[in-house]
Order: structure tokens, then C-alpha cells, then sequence
């Protein structure tokens, strides 16, 4: 296989994928730009309107024209949820209009129809469509992209945004903090002395500073290096908390005057949420408007000042304020020292937040790009710099290749994955697969492949004698902890009994470039057959619990079921044991559907089992218990 990087017909594309607007940029020897639909527009609503399964989703604009008709149908902020579970998103969710429940592992779901759709699939549905975009803009294919999330995102929010890219087909080649990329889009750092800059990014639906430093390359004259300092921000803060403020005080308003209106119909809040925001947006240039909302019971039309939004806002602002303080602090600078200040994010055009960063930093700030496509720009930068066209950039705050653990099977769970800034940390839990196990060996891999045996092995350690305990009940937690320095330490402690080990490990920044290149290159082609087999070998190890706990609950209760459906289980039953044997056997032969699908049959058709073999426990027969027994 050939370097792609090299390839001009390869492009790699920058996208700021928003809670609220996403967007598509290109950079070539002309610099960086925005890439325009076929209307010419270059805001991407990140809105879906689901179709139930019945029908296709519609994504953007026309999905954001029909939220006030079909709310529950239709998802917003999806940013919010991604890598989330529920009991994370609890607070958020009684905003949404639209049905969140618990998905595979707990995780945040919408709910669409009879089907359920994670975050990574609702996000692949604007990935996809800014592919098209610039596929249509470029005139060629598109599959690799640079994608920008907050700096506070954190391991799991990284790697659900790229497993987005994954479902639109596209590889995300760099994960960027959306601040780096602002302060790239300026071309900060560029022919410049060095010198810090303040990004502050006040989006629809999270707040971010940071502080950047710009420091010149220490032989080459032209190559900069950006290093993070200090961020800070709430990723539940930003121009939607806004709209809910100003909905519930144009609410409370009415509701004094009005007894026939009340907004607690989803279709009345959604109008009330989208009529507040045009209102917020409008008081943006001038001085006062109307919050206008049409209903079933009437119209209301109130006027809003921009006094009066600016004494909803000022709250919010202040905390914007308050992280910007503790920043600076924590980057050692007084707030007058900043070079720059960048505003990015649709919420910096309110004229107050303006004021108020001006006032804080001591300077009017930088504003000569369109805060919504700063960020865009900056991926776009990176890219370019990725792909070899802009050489005298570097960022050098990141892990180069990605840290996991090996799993059962010889399966790979990253923690720490590629480019993420350092210092980094990320923590996963995981148990035992077989009851009664005393020791776990824990073995510290290195690499982008799914397997094992793909990637490079860099330590391994044992936690002992754990007290024996059926196969899943151990919760032992194994934190990544990479330092500025780049090393890693592993620790693993088991919370019910507290036995810990630990071990510290260098990773490899030793490699050569060209072995990381090499690393990539592999990974790439190997990307579909290894997700196949990574696929194969989870379903083996799942689908032999699976029959396992089928065959004990048959064995208990089997003479309480009609003997026809009892053929029938045990049917699906040998036939999931016949696909993990092959598994174990050989994994490159195996029909990764095909199991799939004999595993959910069985699932299924056992639900009447368990039932059975529940409510026969709780009747006291002395059986042995829930778990499997010894
Ligand atoms: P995100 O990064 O979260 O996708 P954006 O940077 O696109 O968000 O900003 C979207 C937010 O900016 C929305 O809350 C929107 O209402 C707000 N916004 C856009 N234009 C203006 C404006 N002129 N005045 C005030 N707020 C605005
Ligand atoms: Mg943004």
C-alpha cells in the first residue's frame, strides 16, 4: 500500500462538529476556507429529525425548520450525550424534548421509534453530510478528516466522536481541541515572536478558555510549537442555557397575565425555546424585539429588551468570567498579559460577553474571523499540516499512539487513545471471566490495531489473590495516567477488596516517525478486517456467557416449559455454541453477522427462560442463586 499522505487526491478536510452547527474547511496553497452546500450555505444545523425506521432521517436545515412541528422526533445537542451514560446526562435530559433512555451499557440513547440510536450514529449522520458537502465543493472523494471537540472532553467523548467518523466513513486522523484550532486559524504562532493568547469559546452548548502559549521552534527558525497552559470551561454552559433562561422569564411573564397559556406541552416549549433564541440573536443588533410564539390556544408576541436579555445573560457571563480567572491563574499569568484574545462560538457576537472579555483581558479582542467558522478554519490548518502542506506548524501536546489493555479474547481496549493531549488520564473497569479466579494479568499494549497480537506489547502486571468471586463480579478499575513527560503509569485496584497494583511504563515516543507512520498505515488497511475480527471474538466471548447462563436456567427449569419450546431454545442454543467453537477454532473464517444474529435469536427466545428461572428463585427453591455456581 502507498502513503496516502502524499496523495493531492486525498484530501484531508477539517470539521468543527458543534452541539448546534457543524461545519466542513478545506486548506490549500490559497489558506484555509469554509466549504458551502449547494444553496451556498456554510452552517450545518447539527438538528436530525429521525424517521422511526420507517423513513430516512433528515439532517440540517429542513430538520431544523420542522422542530417546532415534530419535537420529540427531532434531536438537537447530541453533542451533550456522546459517550455519555444516562445517569451522566440525567440534568439534560429533562431539557430534551426528545426521548433519551439507556442504550448497550447503560449508555445515553435516543429512542427512535422501535429502534434505539447512540449519539456516535446521530453525530455520523452530520459527519456524513459534511462529507457530501465537500465532496461535492472538492470534486473528489473525502475519507479522512481532522474533527475538533472541546478541550474538557475526555476519553470516552474523544473516542465516541471518533467512532462517528468511523459509521460516515470517514478516518479521523487527529482529534484537536477546539482552542488550538482558533488559535491556528489565526495563524497565531506563525512569523510571530511567540506569546500567549486567551481562546474563549462561548458555543450553544459548552464554554471553553484556554491558554495557549506560543513558543518558536528551538533550532528550526519557522517551526512553532502551541502548548496548552491552562483550560477551563463547563460543558453545560452556553447559548441554549440562554434561550432556557429567557423562555422561562418570558413563561413566567405570561403566566401571571395569561391562565390559558402553559408551557408544558413539548410542541409549546420547543417554539417558546427556538422563538427565545431568534429573539437573543436579534437583541445581538439591536436594541429591542419581539418573542413571538404562535399556539393551539393563541399567539403571544412580548417585547425583550436588551437590557433585560442582558440582565438573563449577566449570570451566565460572570461564570464565563470566573473561569477565564481561574485559567490565568493556573497558567501563572496576570489577565492583562494575554497577547490575544480570540472569541469563538456564536454566543461571542452578544454584545456584553464582548464587553466583558474586553474588560477582563484589558484589550479589545481578535474578531476579524467569523467566530462560528474559527474553529473549522483551524482543523482545516491542522490538516493541511498533517498532509505535509504546512510545515512550519507543530503541535506537540498529544500521545502519538494509542495505550490500551489487552481484553478476553486477545481483543484490545484503548484507554488512552492516539492524540490525546497530554497529560492524559482515563480510567475503564473491567472483571473476570471465569468464577473463582484468583490472579488477573494485566497487559499494557501499545498501537492502533484491534488485536493483541497487532500491537506492540509494553508491559504486564498481576493483581493477586483476590478472594474467589464468580466470573463478573470483581469491579477492578485500571486508571492510564500519562504525565507531561509521557510516561505512563497503570494502576489497577479491585473495589471490593481493595488489593491494588501498579506499574509505570515509558511509552514509546522512542519510535521513529516513520514506525508511526508505518503504525497508521497498517492500521488503515487492516481497519475493516480487524474490526470484522474484533467483532467475532467480543460476540465469542459474550454469546459463551450467554449459553452458559441459558443451559444452567434450562437445566433448573425445564420441566416448567412446553417441550416444543424447550426444541426450539435449545436449537438456537447448539446453534450459538456451534459458531463460538468456530471462533475458538479460527476467527478469520467466521461470519461476524451471521453469529451476530444467531446470538440475538437466542436472546430472544430466552427471554421467557429467564423469566421463568426468576420468578422459580423467587419462590425460594434453593437452587444455586443468580450467579453461576462453582
Ligand atoms: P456550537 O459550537 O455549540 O455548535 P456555535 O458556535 O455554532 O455553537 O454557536 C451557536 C450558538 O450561538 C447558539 O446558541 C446561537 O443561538 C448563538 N448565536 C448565533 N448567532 C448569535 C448572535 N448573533 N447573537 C447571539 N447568539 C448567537
Ligand atoms: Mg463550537
Amino acid at each position: 500500500m502507498t502513503d496516502r499522505r502524499s496523495t493531492a487526491d486525498d484530501p484531508i478536510v477539517g470539521i468543527d462538529l458543534g452541539t448546534t452547527n457543524s461545519l466542513v474547511a478545506y486548506c490549500d496553497e490559497a489558506g484555509p476556507r469554509i466549504l458551502r452546500d449547494e444553496s451556498g450555505r456554510t452552517l450545518l444545523p447539527s438538528i436530525a429529525r429521525l424517521g422511526g425506521g420507517a423513513e430516512p432521517a433528515v439532517v440540517g436545515h429542513l430538520a431544523r425548520e420542522s422542530a417546532g412541528r415534530d419535537p420529540e422526533r427531532t434531536v438537537h445537542s447530541i453533542k451533550r450525550l456522546m459517550g455519555r451514560s444516562l445517569e451522566d446526562v440525567r440534568r439534560e435530559v429533562d431539557r430534551l424534548p426528545y426521548p433519551v433512555v439507556a442504550g448497550p451499557r447503560g449508555l445515553a440513547c435516543v429512542r427512535d421509534g422501535t429502534a434505539i440510536r447512540t449519539p456516535q450514529e446521530i453525530s455520523a449522520l452530520y459527519l456524513r453530510r459534511l462529507r457530501e458537502i465537500a465532496e461535492r465543493s472538492l470534486g473528489r472523494p473525502v475519507h479522512r478528516a481532522v474533527v475538533t471537540v472541546p478541550a474538557y472532553f475526555d476519553d470516552a467523548q474523544r473516542q465516541a466522536t471518533r467512532d462517528a467518523g468511523r459509521l460516515a466513513g470517514l478516518e479521523v486522523v487527529r482529534i484537536v481541541n477546539e482552542p488550538t484550532a482558533a488559535s491556528l486559524a489565526y495563524g497565531l504562532g506563525r512569523a510571530s515572536a511567540g506569546g500567549t493568547i486567551a481562546v474563549y469559546d462561548l458555543g450553544g452548548g459548552t464554554f471553553d478558555v484556554s491558554i495557549l502559549r506560543i513558543v518558536e521552534g528551538a533550532t528550526d527558525g519557522d517551526e512553532a510549537i502551541f502548548q496548552v497552559l491552562a483550560t477551563a470551561g463547563d460543558t453545560h454552559l452556553g447559548g441554549d442555557d440562554l434561550d432556557a433562561a429567557i423562555a422561562a422569564a418570558i413563561t413566567a411573564r405570561i403566566d401571571r397575565g395569561r391562565a390559558e397559556f402553559h408551557a408544558d406541552s413539548i410542541l409549546a416549549r420547543q417554539r417558546l425555546r427556538l422563538a427565545s433564541e431568534a429573539a437573543k440573536i436579534a437583541l445581538s443588533a439591536a436594541e429591542s424585539t419581539l418573542v413571538e410564539v404562535d399556539l393551539p390556544s393563541g399567539r403571544i408576541a412580548e417585547v425583550l429588551t436588551r437590557a433585560e436579555l442582558e440582565a438573563i445573560a449577566r449570570p451566565l457571563v460572570a461564570r464565563t468570567i470566573e473561569h477565564c480567572r481561574r485559567s490565568a491563574r493556573d497558567a501563572g499569568i496576570e489577565p492583562r498579559e494575554v497577547d490575544a484574545a480570540v472569541l469563538v462560538g456564536g454566543s461571542t457576537r452578544i454584545p456584553l460577553v464582548r464587553r466583558e472579555v474586553e474588560q477582563f483581558f484589558g484589550r479589545a479582542p481578535y474578531v476579524a474571523l467569523d467566530p462560528d467558522e474559527v474553529v473549522a478554519l483551524g482543523a482545516a490548518v491542522q490538516a493541511a499540516v498533517i498532509a505535509g502542506r504546512r510545515a512550519d506548524l507543530l503541535l506537540l501536546d498529544v500521545v502519538p499512539l494509542s495505550l490500551g489493555l489487552e481484553t478476553a479474547g486477545g481483543g484490545v481496549a484503548k484507554l488512552v487513545v492516539r492524540n490525546s493531549t497530554i497529560p492524559a488520564r482515563a480510567t475503564e473497569q473491567f472483571s473476570t471471566q471465569v468464577d473463582g479466579q484468583r490472579h488477573v494479568r494485566l497487559h499494557v499494549v501499545q498501537g492502533e490495531r484491534e488485536l493483541v497480537s497487532d500491537c506492540r506489547s509494553l508491559a504486564t502486571f498481576e493483581l493477586r489473590d483476590l478472594p474467589p468471586m464468580p466470573a463478573g463480579i470483581p469491579r477492578i478499575e485500571v486508571e492510564f495516567l500519562v504525565d507531561a513527560n509521557g510516561v505512563l503509569g497503570v494502576a489497577a485496584v479491585e473495589a471490593r477488596t481493595g488489593i491494588r497494583a501498579a506499574v509505570q511504563v515509558v511509552p514509546s515516543y522512542g519510535l521513529t516517525a516513520e514506525e508511526v507512520a508505518r503504525i497508521e498505515r497498517e492500521s488503515l488497511a487492516h481497519a475493516r478486517e480487524d474490526m470484522r475480527r474484533h467483532r467475532v471474538i467480543d460476540l465469542r466471548v459474550n454469546a459463551a456467557l450467554d449459553a452458559k447462563w441459558t443451559g444452567e436456567a434450562l437445566g433448573r427449569v425445564r420441566d416448567r416449559l412446553e417441550p416444543a419450546y424447550v426444541a426450539s431454545l435449545e436449537e438456537r442454543l447448539a446453534e450459538v455454541r456451534r459458531f463460538v467453537d468456530l471462533a475458538t477454532r479460527e476467527v478469520d473464517g467466521v461470519d461476524a453477522d451471521a453469529f451476530g444474529a444467531a446470538r440475538d435469536a437466542l436472546n430472544r427466545a430466552s427471554m421467557r427462560l429467564h423469566e421463568v428461572a426468576i420468578a422459580e428463585s423467587l419462590r425460594g427453591s434453593p437452587g444455586p442463586g443468580p450467579g453461576p455456581g462453582a
